[in-house]
């Protein structure tokens, strides 16, 4: 049998060794040749987009580039996700190697043990990689003519911890005792095609936005919940009961949408421990981002999401994010 393509040598294109060897010209270049890729590594302005443009360090030697037509000075992150860096480029190349090379997921403490700054540096910097990855994710297209796609729900958050005495528990999976923060992310899943996952109150809310992102051409294929009865009208549904079996001849079964669940899940229970509220949705883009990408070679990963990073503008939710006195 073939060699699991993960355990190939291909697969491992990249160590943290020779980022850490790197030199700031070094990182530099990469980030250069990512962000200007399309103009064959050349900077232009960001500002005016003028190509004339001449390297202007600044006096601590960092890279700084000025406009000959506006005369605006910029730096190789001015106006990404990862503008207004105080870490050497090289941390920001190290924190993507760490955060992709992992598999489910990427604890921030551990992440900030591993770059040697702040727990606050770390979650931010985790964040903002999150951030590129969902711009891509967002993006992903799914169905269309015979193409098939697997759609499956799955709790996540709103943990209520039962009382000490067994006087005083309470049955956790009535409504009236539960916090009202948990929530159901919900996949879209085309077979060797993308993932795209969305964050409701219950299965139904995202009916909607099934038939948004799904063309009707599409064969559908859920399990047994009675919320997905409604995408009957409207698609070639298949139903798989999981108290039956899990798979049935014809291809009837909703496997990679549990794949995408049982990532998730590791996710969760290795290293975020409890994933609600706003970040849900960017846990379940993270998730979704890795189950899409998870036969690319370390390097290429870090490659794209190191550009994808550089394509986004500077985050809305993240910039300044601990001089605030309101979260994201
Ligand atoms: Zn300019």
């Amino acid at each position: 049998m073939a060699q699991h393509f993960l355990l190939t040598s291909a697969a491992r294109t990249l160590t943290l060794a020779s980022v850490a060897r790197m030199s700031d010209e070094e990182a530099e270049r990469v980030f250069i040749r990512l962000r200007w890729a399309d103009n064959d590594g050349e900077a232009f302005c960001p500002h005016c987009g003028c190509p004339t443009v001449y390297m202007a360090r600044r006096p601590n030697g960092a890279p700084r580039w000025r406009c000959k037509a506006c005369r605006k000075d910029f730096s190789v992150t001015s106006g990404t996700l990862f503008a207004f860096h105080k870490m050497p480029l090289r941390s920001y190349l190290m924190a993507v190697a760490i955060f992709m090379n992992e598999v489910k997921g990427k604890s921030m403490l551990a992440l900030s043990r591993d770059l040697g700054t702040q727990y606050k540096i770390a979650f931010v910097l985790a964040h903002k990689i999150r951030e590129a990855l969902a711009a891509e994710v967002r993006q992903t297209a799914i169905g269309g003519e015979g193409k098939r796609a697997e759609v499956d729900g799955g709790y996540f958050g709103g943990y209520v911890k039962p009382a000490n005495r067994r006087e005083n528990r309470v049955d956790r999976r009535l409504r009236q005792n539960q916090t009202g923060k948990r929530k159901v992310v919900v996949v879209i899943r085309e077979r060797n095609g993308g993932t795209l996952p969305g964050v409701f109150r219950t299965e139904a809310d995202a009916l909607s936005f099934i038939r948004r992102n799904v063309p009707a051409s599409t064969e559908m294929y859920a399990d047994e919940a009675g919320s997905w009865n409604a995408l009957h009208a409207g698609y070639t549904l298949h139903r798989i009961n999981h108290q039956e079996a899990y798979s049935l001849p014809g291809g009837i079964y909703t496997n990679n949408a549990e794949s995408f669940f049982s990532r998730m899940r590791r996710a969760e229970i290795g290293h975020h421990h409890h994933v609600a509220g706003p970040y849900l949705l960017r846990f379940a883009q993270e998730a979704a981002w890795r189950e899409d990408h998870r036969r690319e070679a370390n390097g290429s990963q870090v490659d794209r999401v190191v550009a994808l990073a550089m394509r986004n503008k500077p985050s809305v939710d993240f910039c300044g994010y601990w001089q605030r006195s309101r979260t994201a």
